[in-house]
């Protein structure tokens, strides 16, 4: 059966391609579709995995605890990323749900990360979220102090996979790009998770390795 989630994900692999072809950075692996499947029920998500998708993002610890488990169970192959603010207090169900934590952005939740892992003698793969343009009200390590944070985590013996943001809305989206793409490149970090529904061509020409897609994959959410 041709879903629209189907036919959306196709739609996408084929303009990333076109994306990649015609620019300068044909060398580069193509970028790892993540679908953002918060606010989105169980039977959206199978289809989403019925159509070939194997990497999902949920916002919110809750929330990924109601849904995720009975999938996990039935699809253990697919790879879940929390993608939104990480509590302390969430922490531990963090560590043993998601396969991937994409928003460490501070001393406490990387320390905490660390400890859990250990306990549960279980790895995951971590990203650091910068707060790449610095708005007061959003998560992620103010840009000055990321450096300081990478090398915190660093000295923990963190696997840090990339970066990530979510640049500020109504901006030209590029040298938030290039900006995150530099504070990795300085520090041999190779994964950069940028990139959503309106703009995931410009973070792809800017090197992306994972973008984060919702509305372009699943419709608008209610
Ligand atoms: C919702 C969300 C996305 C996807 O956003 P769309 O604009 O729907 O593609 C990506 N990243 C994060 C962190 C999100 O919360």
């Amino acid at each position: 059966m041709v879903t629209r989630v189907r036919q959306a994900y196709e739609e996408i692999i084929q303009h990333i391609e076109h994306v990649i072809e015609n620019s300068d950075i044909a060398q580069r692996r193509k970028p790892v579709i993540l679908a953002a499947s918060k606010a989105q029920g169980v039977a959206a998500i199978y289809e989403a995995i019925d159509a070939g998708i194997r990497d999902f993002g949920e916002n919110k610890v809750q929330e990924a605890l109601d849904k995720w488990p009975e999938i996990k169970e039935n699809h253990p192959h697919v790879h879940l990323h929390l993608i939104g603010a990480l509590q302390s207090n969430k922490i531990a169900e963090a560590v043993t749900l998601f396969d991937i934590i994409q928003t460490v952005d501070r001393v406490k939740v990387a320390d905490g990360v660390m400890r859990e892992m250990q306990r549960q003698g279980r790895n995951v793969p971590c990203y650091i979220q910068v707060n790449i343009g610095d708005e007061p009200q959003k998560s992620g390590v103010p840009v000055a102090e990321a450096s300081a944070l990478i090398g915190h985590c660093r000295t923990l013996g963190m696997d840090i996979k990339g970066l990530m943001c979510v640049p500020p809305v109504g901006q030209h989206v590029a040298p938030h790009f290039a900006l995150l793409a530099n504070i990795a490149a300085a520090h041999g970090i190779s994964g950069l998770s940028m990139g959503m529904s309106d703009d995931y061509e410009t973070a792809i020409r800017m090197g992306s390795t994972c973008v984060r897609l919702g509305r372009v994959l699943f419709g608008e959410r209610m």
